[in-house]
């Protein structure tokens, strides 16, 4: 999902990334100024591209502070050229936050971001008749490098208006999602929302090349958005209902707190493991990482495992989700979750093995849903 984008910084603590087709913008800017006046002047083309990148910025930041106000925890933002997709944490639920039915949150979230930029073109046409700049609003192009006042009110108004569209992850897809998520399971609603989008897409994309190419353009960004969107989702049903004895290693080497570094060492290097429980008869009393062992030795040399394990680690059972496990190693920073029945140690969660198994899972869902289309 992250291979198509790149990260640019954060805001309001939200890793910000920039997917792919975003740079198709200026290279078609360019390619339509030039061929409005043949005189391309390239830095004015990209402050076109600015305005528009900070006008999807904006409407971006709206989703993202209504939505938590729902106690959703955003993690990143791709910023495509006139849609972002926000991927989002559930809220935990002793997070204390009201609780909402996801398909309600929805039909609150997705205006947002189209009222934000409503606003904005408001606040533009206001400032530019207020002011007395002589700038002629109605005049085609509407979108124009030589007029970025203009272009700023106009951007945000064909944002306002394409997000309405019924075609998801654009707002109005969203709504439409909501609507059929009343009465179909959620991963159902977002493939008919997905199939009606990418209809839509199809459409916009034939009918660009017989009249204006940002059609084309727009239909792409659609067709692009929703394939991420739906990739986003089935990741997040496998973090959401897959158990940790789907995924738990159940066959794994534990070190003891009476073992010396120097034989914790020799045990790891016979191990693919990269994390250690630490076991005492049948307690569980810390965890180790391989990391860890070789920086204590180096720098305090031969000691006891006991002295340098961690001993404060959460532990999972095993009905817990593979989310939750995800939430308890990040909290931490720990990169090892014990998973405990009754006091007895019956397996480990590792950051890896998650990763792994969450990425194998979710493509195998992908498949098996292929093959039942
Ligand atoms: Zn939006």
């Amino acid at each position: 999902m992250r291979s198509w984008s790149i990260s640019v910084g954060r805001l309001f603590g939200v890793d910000v990334r920039i997917h792919l087709t975003f740079f198709l913008l200026p290279l078609f800017i360019f390619w339509t100024e030039y061929n409005a006046h043949r005189t391309p002047n390239s830095a004015r083309d990209l402050a076109l591209v600015g305005v528009i990148l900070a006008c999807v910025a904006a409407h971006e930041i709206g989703h993202i502070l209504t939505a938590r106000r729902f106690g959703l925890i955003p993690k990143a933002v791709i910023l495509l050229p006139l849609t972002g997709v926000t991927l989002y944490d559930e809220p935990r639920s002793d997070s204390g936050q009201r609780r909402i039915l996801p398909w309600k949150r929805e039909m609150r979230l997705a205006p947002i971001g189209p009222l934000v930029n409503l606003a904005l073109a408001s606040l533009g046409v206001a400032v530019i008749t207020g002011g007395g700049f002589g700038i002629e609003l109605w005049k085609w192009p509407f979108l124009q490098a030589s007029n970025l006042p203009r272009s700023f009110v106009w951007a945000n108004l064909y944002l306002a208006a394409l997000n309405l569209m019924p075609a998801y992850p654009l707002d109005g897809g969203r709504v439409l999602r909501a609507m059929f998520a009343r009465t179909l399971d959620s991963s159902a609603a977002t493939r008919r929302a997905v199939a009606i989008s990418n209809a839509i897409a199809m459409v916009l994309i034939f009918a660009g090349l017989f009249s204006d190419s940002w059609l084309t353009m727009v239909g792409i960004i659609v067709f692009a958005a929703a394939q991420l969107e739906e990739r986003a989702l089935v990741f997040q049903w496998v973090l959401d209902n897959v158990r940790l004895e789907e995924v738990m290693l159940t066959d794994f080497a534990t070190l003891s707190p009476a073992d010396t570094l120097e034989d914790a060492l020799e045990k790891a290097v016979h191990s693919l493991q990269d994390d250690f429980p630490v076991v005492r008869g049948s307690d569980m009393v810390g965890v180790i990482s391989k990391q860890r062992i070789l920086e204590a030795l180096r720098s305090e040399g031969n000691g006891y495992v006991q002295a340098v394990m961690n001993k404060i680690f959460e532990v999972s059972v095993r009905q817990d989700s593979l989310g939750s496990a995800f939430s308890k190693l990040t909290a931490r920073s720990s990169s090892v979750i014990p998973i405990v029945e009754e006091q007895r140690l019956i397996g480990i969660v590792t950051l890896q093995n998650l990763m792994h198994s969450t990425a194998l899972l979710a493509e195998t869902r992908k498949l098996r849903r292929e093959e039942t289309r």
